[in-house]
């Protein structure tokens, strides 16, 4: 393709004004919950959360803090991999973005739509160069590795990682990534052309080194003329974390000795699970990241581009970490899983401070972030998410906020003949408001309510005590009330099926 009449023609944004349009990074490991950030331990952070923030060391994120804009309360809405991934490449709720759940080979029914427009798209559209670095787990992995035409990318079965082909990347031009790999310190990656690469390297690290040669634009591998938007997801601290093959020695130096009762400080946090010495190699992995993002703003200094480059901050979802009881790290409507940091950093425009009243959800990281590099007017049609970016930037006007941010969880539904499944199952939704928390459990195969859970996350912060619903009818009536609006948002089959009907007051029609 011609190049030259590739940007005439599809360049959104004059010459002129693309060259003052700001970069973009977008950082964010996966399942790093927003407690695992030590400076809500210190002033001015800790006066705006009601919890003791994990013992963990991280000096960047510390220091990064106080130049950002930083969210009390942003929610992985369905805290769970591809899902996330999917709201945040999409701006739409996993309804509608195709990730209905997490992506494997037997589900079929879960995969990124290739026919809506993602996030990198409007960049690419806007004249951006897109670099997608590490995890992407947004697409149901099929046989298409280029080394071996027709076969899996690996031989477990089910498949868990994926090769994505050009013409699936949305507007990625440059390309070094994997559908999902636990082997922390033996990853690999494909690359834009779709060659495979084995690495011997702590995987965050060898990402950073890819997000730091693409930024110095080693190689030519972007226009210089053009902005970037680059997104770089590590994949620590999300497990495997059990020994120094999944983090750095010398940060786990720093926890090794340290007792469990010193490190698990939630009083919600049993430290006789037998996951309970993971806490170690969990905060020592959260540690190792702070190093390797503070690597990236150090890369963003030295090349000259940080006064003009929005850097954020954030994760998929969170993790447990023997909190509740509960060996899953994720996928519950739980604080320590559903609420993740959200830190943007943009000198000049955005005033560093906490904003405690945002609850931000998955969908509205993309049009937020769109309207933040002033491109608002091209966030598409269909987006569900909201574009808060007046709020950050102090533009005026953005979306009026919502009453909280709704939690989504699906199980699978129908199987073909082979076992695989084609239809997803809602199995839970609730509501995460700015004091309270309530998740409802439906049955499978009556569709009644099954099991709830409703705190009061004001009282009860680190939430022990599960309210009977019978006992606070005025609150889950309330909490009820609140949750249609977002259900009709989200184009929700709760929604649409008025599932639960009997305590949700969904309109007549
Ligand atoms: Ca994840």
């Amino acid at each position: 393709m011609n190049h030259l009449l590739d940007s005439l023609i599809f360049s959104a944004i004059p010459a002129a004004a693309l060259a003052a349009a700001p970069n973009v990074v977008y950082v964010f490991p996966d399942q790093m919950r927003n407690h695992a950030m030590g400076f809500w331990a210190d002033e001015p952070f800790r006066d705006s959360v009601n919890f003791a923030p994990d013992p963990v060391i991280t000096p960047r994120l510390n220091d990064f803090a106080r130049q950002a804009r930083v969210l009390t309360s942003c929610q992985s809405n369905f805290p769970l991999s591809s899902p996330h991934r999917g709201m945040l490449l999409t701006g739409r709720f996993s309804h509608n973005s195709g990730v209905s759940t997490n992506c494997v080979a037997n589900r079929p029914v879960s995969d990124l739509r290739d026919d809506i427009e993602c996030i990198s798209d409007v960049y690419s559209k806007a004249g951006y160069n897109c670099a997608y670095i590490g995890k992407l787990h947004a697409h149901h992995p099929t046989p298409n590795d280029p080394d071996h035409p027709g076969m899996y990318v690996e031989t477990q079965v089910p498949a868990w990682d994926a090769y994505t082909p050009p013409e699936r990347r949305h507007g990625f031009d440059y390309w070094y990534s994997y559908g999902t790999f636990d082997v922390h310190k033996h990853p690999h990656y494909w690359d834009t052309q779709g060659r495979r690469h084995d690495i011997e390297q702590w995987s965050p690290e060898h990402e950073t080194d890819k997000a730091i040669a693409y930024m110095a634009n080693e190689g030519n591998v972007r226009d210089p003329q053009k902005p970037f938007f680059m997104m770089v997801s590590y994949n620590p601290p999300h497990s495997p974390y059990r020994s120094t093959d999944d983090c750095m020695e010398q940060d786990y130096r720093l926890y090794a000795d340290r007792p469990l009762s010193e490190l698990l400080v939630r009083p919600n946090a049993d430290t006789t699970m037998t996951k309970a010495p993971s806490a170690r190699y969990y905060f020592a992995s959260v540690t190792g990241v702070d190093r390797q993002f503070g690597r990236i703003l150090d890369a963003l200094d030295s090349l000259g581009l940080a006064e003009n480059t929005i850097v954020v901050f954030s994760s998929d979802h969170g993790e447990t970490m023997c909190s509740q009881g509960i060996n899953d790290p994720k996928n519950s409507p739980y604080a320590e899983s559903m609420n993740v940091p959200m830190l943007i950093r943009y000198p000049g425009h955005i005033e560093p401070g906490v904003d405690s009243r945002l609850i931000m959800s998955s969908p509205d990281i993309m049009p937020t972030l769109l309207g933040l590099s002033g491109l608002g007017d091209m966030i598409p049609k269909g987006v569900e998410g909201r574009d808060y970016s007046g709020r950050f930037d102090g533009s005026g006007l953005y979306a009026p906020l919502r009453d909280g941010a709704l939690y989504i969880r699906n199980s699978d539904g129908d199987r073909d003949s082979l076992g695989n499944v084609i239809s997803y199952f809602p199995v839970a939704r609730g509501i995460k408001t700015d004091r309270y928390t309530l998740a409802l459990t439906i049955d499978k195969r009556t569709g009644e309510l099954k099991s709830s859970l409703l705190f009061d996350d004001m009282a009860d912060p680190y939430q022990m005590v599960n309210l009977p619903l019978d006992e606070n009818k005025e609150i889950v009536a309330d909490l009820c009330r609140r949750m249609v609006p977002l259900l009709r948002e989200a184009d929700d089959p709760w929604y649409s099926r008025r599932i639960l009907s009997s305590l949700i007051p969904y309109p007549d029609n």
